[in-house]
């Protein structure tokens, strides 16, 4: 999930997962395609 937050005047964009900051929300949703906090092995 990605959160829109007002930083310095500018929206940026931040990953629910991991915080990661993002000034466009097209590199945020690109990251969170590759941010997987809950992969199965991880569980293994
Ligand atoms: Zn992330």
């Amino acid at each position: 999930m990605v959160a829109a937050t007002q930083k310095d005047g500018e929206t940026w964009y931040q990953c629910d997962e991991c915080g990661m900051l993002f000034d466009s929300k097209r590199d945020a949703k690109a990251h969170e395609e590759y941010c997987d906090t809950d992969s199965p092995s991880y569980l293994q």
